[in-house]
């Protein structure tokens, strides 16, 4: 029997565990917090795919590919949508209670960039949390072995392949072995000072995978959501809010993204991102607002319960009052380098999920095609972990060599906020030739400080030089990165993390 290990509890790395586990596998399931503790739990969206009859395959394709501005493998973009109404009916025979229109389809949301209405929501935003739920009672019945509560620290590599994990649990370590591991430990939202991720989004998987010796891509493309919440843990207010009527707004109560493009605030998200960070650097850094006033309290309640409890939570009422909002760092597009099965270039390792990089986003991703590449390509990856008897050659970009500047004489000492900062400042949104050869001085003195740090910090500030390294190699702007050389003032002006708690 081969024994298969899944680090990670979010979607894509379930699906990839009961595909293996139905295939015969032994499997187990190895995941750093509760088994909910993860991004997919916090999707609100919704999942794309083409399941109405007047939709088609090509048209989800062409967004897709227009979103990731051509640079996708279009492979992978063939597979993960070709595919996609298969794991849709799979999720909905796991349990997942989509909602439904009178007629008892599916109700579908038209989103921004979708040319076609197409995203699928459960409890109107707690999508995430309803597949989270169907997948965690799946694996529990399916008699998969969890591992809760215990992290992998590193890959053990032998003979050029991975041959399992190293764990630690309440602070022992331990190895477990196995035929095959499966990285599903999502993305690195904590690599930047404000983000809509988790304190479980640090990146592990790739830092780790980085270190056994694979190919990793397209670390530059990093996607900044437009509107999180700018108090305390930045919790993101959904597009499909200003889908619905909301609008954003300066300090002089000024509806500022026409300025940035004809579609105002329904623009894609990346030029949003870039138009609220322009507009809180010229009021001094102080947020932008969201103005969902118009909506009615009735509406937000009903349409966004989620946000609208998250709302009220912070003492704020939306229905009455603009609500304060800032750009936040959302989603990784680059990561380990797989092939369409999740494979790597290290034989025994597979990536799946926010942890890979299969090219099907190309240079920034179109909303709500991330959690259906969890279901594609997990459920990919268990079939090939149960069943690859060689390991075939998987092709991956040339790789970007950390570049060679001096180590900063003036680094302040490390720690995780000042790493964060200096991402926001000088790998967030904007960026330029200067700011990253600043950053690269200061993290290659904090990687020379032999001061002990832990396991995540070392895993952040390793995956930080390779982000730096890619967006300094990519001297043009294209998609979710932008350089912008002649200096440009959102970067300068954002706010340091104290100063969103207004
Ligand atoms: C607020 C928010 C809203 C979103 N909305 C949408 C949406 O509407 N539609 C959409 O398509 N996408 C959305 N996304 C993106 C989407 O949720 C994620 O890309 C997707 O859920 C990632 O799934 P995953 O399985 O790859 O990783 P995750 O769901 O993040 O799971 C990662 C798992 O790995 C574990 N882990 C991490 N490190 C270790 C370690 N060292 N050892 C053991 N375990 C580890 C974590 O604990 C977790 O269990 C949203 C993201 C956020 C943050």
């Amino acid at each position: 029997m081969t024994d298969v290990i899944v680090v990670g509890s979010g979607i894509a790395g379930l699906t990839a565990a009961l595909h293996a586990a139905e295939r015969g596998c032994h499997v187990t399931v190895v995941t750093k917090g509760a088994l909910a503790d993860t991004n997919t739990r916090w999707a609100q969206g919704g999942i794309a795919a083409v399941t109405a009859t007047d939709d088609t395959v090509a048209s989800h394709v062409a967004d897709t590919v227009t979103a990731g501005v051509g640079l996708n493998d279009s492979a992978a973009v063939q597979t993960l949508v070709s595919e996609g109404p298969d794991r849709i009916a799979e999720l909905v025979r796991r349990g997942v209670a989509f909602d439904r229109a009178a007629d008892g389809d599916f109700a579908r949301g038209l989103e921004a960039a979708h040319a076609r209405p197409r995203v699928l929501h459960a409890g109107g935003d707690a999508t995430g949390a309803a597949i989270q739920a169907a997948l965690g009672a799946a694996v529990r019945s399916a008699g998969i072995e969890m591992r809760e509560h215990t992290t992998v620290r590193d890959l053990m590599v032998a003979g050029g392949r991975v041959v399992g994990v190293e764990v630690e649990t309440d602070g022992v370590r331990r190895r477990l072995t196995a035929d095959a591991v499966i990285l599903a430990t999502g993305g690195a939202g904590q690599l930047y000072s404000h983000t809509t991720n988790p304190v479980s989004a640090t990146g592990d998987g790739i830092a780790a995978a980085l270190r056994a010796g694979a190919a990793v891509a397209d670390l530059e493309f990093v996607q900044f959501h437009p509107t999180a919440l700018a108090i305390g843990d930045t919790f993101l207010v959904s597009e499909a809010v200003r889908g619905d009527g909301a609008t954003l707004i300066d300090d002089d109560g000024r509806r500022f993204a026409f300025d940035a493009h004809p579609d105002g605030e329904l623009a894609p998200r990346d030029v949003v991102a870039r138009a609220n960070a322009r507009a809180m650097a010229a009021q001094g850094g102080r947020p932008v607002r969201l103005d969902a006033t118009g909506l009615g309290a009735e509406r937000l309640a009903r349409r966004f319960p989620t946000i609208d409890a998250a709302v009220r939570a912070r003492g704020l009422d939306w229905s009455r009052e603009p609500i304060p909002v800032t750009p936040a760092a959302h989603y990784l597009m680059g990561g380990v380098v797989t092939d369409l099965d999740g494979r790597t270039t290290v034989p025994g390792l597979y990536a799946v999920g926010e942890t890979a990089r299969t090219g099907v986003h190309g240079a920034n991703r179109l909303a709500s095609n991330s959690l259906l590449e969890g279901a594609v390509f997990g459920a990919r990856a268990g079939e090939a972990a149960a069943t690859d008897t060689a390991w075939p050659r998987v092709e991956a970009p040339a790789a970007i060599a950390l570049p060679l500047v001096p180590a900063a004489a003036d680094a302040p000492a490390f720690s995780r906020a000042r790493l964060q900062e200096l991402m926001w400042r000088h790998a967030g949104l904007v960026r330029h030739d200067a700011g990253l050869r600043h950053a690269v001085g200061i993290l290659a003195a904090w990687v020379a400080d032999a001061r002990p740090r832990s396991a995540e910090d070392a895993g952040l500030l390793l995956l930080s030089q390779h982000v730096v390294a890619a967006a300094l190699a990519r001297t043009d702007s294209i998609g979710a990165h932008f350089r912008s050389d002649d200096g440009d003032p959102a970067v300068a002006s954002l706010p340091a993390t104290e100063a969103l708690a207004c």
